[in-house]
């Protein structure tokens, strides 16, 4: 049994990586580079991505029974329960485990774009799929005897697109801390003092998980621009401007890694528990920016020359 990733107890400063599942044998290709890059920095967990309504469920487990088998990383899965029953929630939960994964990312999903409601009897909040999972883990107690699952939640440092206000935001996640949450990651942001004033607000509610801060490397326009319109996120629109200043990609790189960093290292300074790096299946821009990133457990750029020189050696 693999022993869980016990985040509720993480290290000072954790470092994670988002991944998703690849979509043709020329994205895997590339991923499988990207994972072994990543792997030499020791990050605490990679997490994968899961496509609405489970589009991507096969692809998704698929990788995670990879990452399981033929790498030290430990993988964290994010679930949604919109579009499934809670039967086949349960079903996937219980495949998971089976699989030997210890981490959940418990999440709503984005409702469906035909507006449609939800069939009576289906989870409407992450909230209810965090109570779901820990009855499966319950109810498989005899196999979990290493520990317990982790479960992480989303939170949000700018308002969600559909909560009236932030202070119900920080009343939300306080409802899946109680539900048996583990620690949160946040949806990207573009202000450290959004992060900031969100650890604040919470903390005063009564959040005690860690809340850990979700980095994008803001090294593409197009894709600064699209995360933006996706999330409900307002990029900062300075940011937006250097990088279309910027009169080369090598130019338009550096901005993006400098401001990456810049963000991140104000976070780890207002409190921040690790970073959480959303890398879209690249490794160049993630670990650049974790080379310049303060981060005071230990050297991950250390660790990673070390592997790498290791690697040389053995060649
Ligand atoms: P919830 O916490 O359920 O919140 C959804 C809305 O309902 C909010 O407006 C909230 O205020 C409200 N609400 C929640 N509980 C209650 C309650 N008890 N009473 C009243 N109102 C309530 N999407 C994917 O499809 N796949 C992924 O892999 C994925 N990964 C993500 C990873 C991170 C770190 C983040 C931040 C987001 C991710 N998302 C993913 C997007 C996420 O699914 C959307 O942001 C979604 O709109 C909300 O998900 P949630 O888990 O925060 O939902």
């Amino acid at each position: 049994i693999e022993a869980h990733p016990n985040l509720s107890d993480a290290a000072p400063v954790a470092l994670s990586y988002e991944l998703f599942p690849p979509r043709s044998p020329a994205a895997a290709e590339s991923l499988w580079n990207t994972i072994r890059e990543l792997e030499t920095t020791e990050p605490d967990y990679v997490s994968v991505t899961y496509g609405a309504s489970g589009s991507n469920r096969d692809t998704a487990v698929e990788l995670i029974h990879r990452l399981l088998l033929e790498t030290t990383l430990r993988p964290l899965a994010h679930l949604t329960c919109v579009g499934n029953t809670p039967e086949e929630l349960a079903e996937i939960i219980g495949e998971l485990l089976d699989t030997g994964v210890r981490g959940i990312l418990a999440l709503r999903g984005d409702k469906p774009k035909d507006g449609a409601e939800p069939a009576p009897g289906s989870l409407r909040y992450a909230q209810d799929l965090i109570e779901l999972i820990r009855r499966v883990e319950q109810r498989r107690s005899a196999l979990l005897c290493a520990g317990k699952i982790a479960v992480g939640v989303a939170a949000y440092p700018t308002r969600h697109p559909e909560s009236p206000n932030e202070a119900h935001d920080v009343e939300v996640l306080l409802a899946k801390q109680r539900s048996g949450a583990d620690f949160a990651i946040t949806q990207v942001f573009f202000h450290t003092e959004q992060y900031a004033d969100l650890l604040t607000r919470a903390r005063r509610a009564g959040v005690t998980i860690p809340i850990v801060p979700g980095v994008m490397p803001f090294t593409s326009l197009r894709r600064v621009t699209r995360l933006g319109e996706l999330s409900g996120v307002e990029p900062d629109p300075k940011l937006l401007e250097r990088l279309a200043a910027a009169d080369s990609d090598v130019e338009r790189h550096r901005v993006g890694v400098r401001a990456t960093v810049d963000l991140a290292n104000a976070a780890l300074e207002a409190g921040a528990p690790g970073i959480h790096l959303y890398t879209f299946n690249e490794h160049q821009s993630a670990l650049e920016v974790l080379d310049k990133l303060a981060l005071p457990r230990h050297s991950r750029a250390a660790s990673r020359r070390n592997a790498i020189a290791r690697r040389q050696l053995a060649s």
